[in-house]
């Protein structure tokens, strides 16, 4: 099976290395690639790159992330979230392959109190969350067979993520104000990757599967319970964490107006 890619250096992107490499020939492209195109600001490149290489499948990982400087850079999030994948999946089926897509719980608006499920009818509030809807959009009007899955919260060892960032400002600041008000799933790239790779096994071997699920980790947590749980693991493991348990602050929403709605 030769599988095709793009994205390979983000959080999920490199957990699908790994996850991947056992079930044939991966080809990796990147906005660096030379030999065939991997930028994502160019769609018509990407689509010559897939109809030149002819993967049985392509996965993407590619995604314009920075929910907040989306809102001002809204050509380009819509280039990368909407229009390459759109290419891509047009190219795809036009070379009989299937696709695996990432999107994001932030296609709803947030609002409720139970999980979402994929009969929800999307509603984003912000630019990523628009151009993400529209991604999805493109790829399902393409006739293309294809997986995607919409996630939330994503951390990884590699790459930039909530977890992450709380942990150097942890180390940097005595206070931290975070939010609480807000509920979602963390869930790791690995188990995106490894949930990937099964599904690419389903995938190749049916003729009916192909469609959206709502793919996260078990259970729920606030920005605050996360970073909270995230810096208990910290100390356990002897990190040195400026910040004191108590001195983290539980905050609303609106005590941290962001460009992007969440
Ligand atoms: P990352 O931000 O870690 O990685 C995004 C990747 O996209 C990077 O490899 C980046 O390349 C690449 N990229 C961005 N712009 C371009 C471009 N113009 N051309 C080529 N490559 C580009 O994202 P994640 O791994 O976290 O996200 C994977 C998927 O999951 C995405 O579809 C995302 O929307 C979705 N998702 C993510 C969530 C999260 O919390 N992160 C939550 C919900 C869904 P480079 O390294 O060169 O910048």
């Amino acid at each position: 099976m030769k599988l095709l890619l793009f994205g390979a250096n983000g959080q999920v992107g490199w957990e699908l290395q790994r996850s991947l490499a056992p079930l044939g020939e991966l080809i990796c492209l990147s906005r660096a690639s030379t030999e065939y195109c991997g930028d994502f600001l160019n769609p018509t490149g990407l689509a010559q790159a897939v109809r030149s290489i002819k993967p049985d499948v392509v996965i993407n990982a590619v995604a314009y992330t920075a929910v907040d400087k989306a809102e001002s850079n809204i050509a380009n999030a819509y280039t990368v979230n909407a229009d390459a994948p759109g290419a891509i999946a047009q190219a795809a089926h036009a070379v009989g392959a299937r696709l695996i897509h990432y999107s994001t719980d932030y296609v709803f608006n947030g609002s409720g109190t139970t999980p979402w499920d994929e009969a929800d009818t999307p509603c984003p509030l912000s630019v990523y969350g628009a151009s993400k809807l529209q991604g999805e959009q493109e790829i399902s009007a393409s006739s293309v067979r294809y997986l995607i899955f919409r996630t939330s919260w994503v951390y990884a060892a590699r790459g930039g993520n909530f977890a992450k960032t709380m942990l150097r400002l942890a180390k940097e600041r005595d206070t931290l104000s975070i939010i609480n008000d807000q509920t979602g799933a963390p869930t790791g790239a690995d188990l995106l990757a490894d949930i990937t790779a099964h599904s690419i096994i389903r995938l190749i071997a049916s003729d009916q599967l192909s469609g959206t699920y709502h793919l996260a980790a078990e259970g729920e947590t606030t920005w605050h319970g996360y970073a909270q749980h995230v810096f208990a693991q910290a100390r356990l493991l002897g990190v040195d964490l400026k910040c004191k348990a108590e001195n983290v602050t539980a905050i609303p929403t609106s005590a941290y107006p962001t460009p992007a709605q969440r």
